[in-house]
């Protein structure tokens, strides 16, 4: 159990084995309090070799707060445009506002202070103020959470606040205090690369490997203990790529929901029959000339899934009124629309129509 365990003493031992093996990651160059933010966001839900080309072209478009605050909501789509859970970027922007309205444009070095920011949570909290401002406060991780479970044998289920809780306490005793920086990130770094999630740990090559119990009873896998999340809802859907020439039809989410805001291609719910799509495109007021089926798609979200059947229905002419819709040209939708990755499949076929 974490009580019993004596987590003192690894940190020496991190620490020296994160100085000789931690990875160059564009963030960790210039560790400056909004750069950290925007990579901890990012992070979150994402791989760490997917997030460096997003971070490199949104801090380069938005390098400071005021950018991210001043930024219009399509433009910060686009640059989030498949990193998916948009609130992030949202809540991002919220509290860029606040930052410049209550802090000058600058993130507070305050732990406390961080937390009440829109979209900053424990975790992230922590990570600013310990990556940019060298604040001994935990950042407490899946990651992490996995590899103190390991060494201290702690079956308690990781998805309980109460026991995140008293991990962050337990870490925040024990870590160096001028090292917070390093130590934190020297967790999140052995999570990521040693005492991996998926597969089996490489113990062979980890620092904590003398000191750690499961390692040492070859029981690491059964660990962390981790209550079943809900399953997910299935939805069924039919995508409609309805296209003349080179123009397309695109919808606008509401501004709340799933995908809030973003552009789609229209789509409804259930597994449409050729017949049966050629039916709602005609009542949309337009003039079908010829049907082909795309690929099946899916996607997953956190609480559902989607399965997607496709269909691109070509049509005599656009209307320009017809029910609320968008006509984009290809190129136009490509490069300057936000539309969620839930759609890649059938945004390939309008990539086909860009000269
Ligand atoms: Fe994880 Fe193995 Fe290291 Fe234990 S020894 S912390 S199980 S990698």
């Amino acid at each position: 159990m974490i009580f019993d365990f004596d987590l003192q003493r690894i940190n020496v031992p991190l620490i020296e084995w994160f100085e000789k093996n931690k990875r160059i990651l564009p963030w960790r160059e210039r560790p400056e309090p909004y750069r950290v933010w925007v990579s901890e966001i990012m992070l979150q839900q994402t791989r760490v070799e997917a997030v460096k080309p997003y971070f490199e072209r949104f801090v380069a478009e938005l390098p400071t707060v005021q950018d991210l605050a001043e930024c219009s909501e399509e433009r910060l789509l686009k640059l989030w445009e498949g990193l998916g859970y948009y609130n992030r970027v949202r809540n991002m922007q919220i509290a860029a506002k606040t930052v410049m309205e209550e802090y000058e444009g600058v993130l507070p070095a305050n732990y406390e202070e961080l937390l009440k920011l829109k979209g900053i949570g424990h975790y992230t909290a922590g990570a600013i103020a310990s990556i940019a401002y060298g604040i001994p406060v935990p950042a407490v991780d899946g990651n992490v959470l996995r590899v103190i479970t390991r060494l201290s044998e702690d079956d308690t289920d990781i998805m309980k606040q109460s026991f995140k809780n008293m991990m962050e306490n337990a870490l925040r005793e024990s870590m160096p205090k001028d090292a917070a920086s390093a130590y934190n990130q020297a967790l999140m770094e052995l999570g990521a690369t040693v005492c991996v999630p998926n597969g089996e740990p490489q113990c062979e090559a980890c620092p904590l490997w003398d000191l750690c119990i499961t390692r040492r009873k070859g029981t690491a896998m059964q660990y962390p203990v981790k209550s079943k999340a809900k399953k997910r809802r299935l939805e069924d859907k039919t995508v409609l790529v309805i296209q003349d020439g080179n123009k397309v039809i695109m919808n606008r989410r509401p501004k709340k929901g799933l995908l809030a805001g973003m552009y789609e291609f229209p789509n409804v719910e259930g597994c449409l029959s050729e017949e049966e799509a050629l039916g709602y495109v005609k009542d949309l007021g337009l003039v079908p000339v010829r049907i082909q089926k795309l690929e099946e798609a899916k996607h997953i979200f956190s609480h559902i899934e989607w399965h997607m059947k496709g269909y691109v229905v070509k049509v005599a002419q656009l209307e320009e009124d017809t029910g609320g819709f968008l006509f984009l040209e290809a190129r136009d939708c490509i490069e300057n629309y936000p539309v969620p990755s839930a759609f890649e499949r059938y945004k390939e076929y309008i990539r086909g129509l860009v000269k």
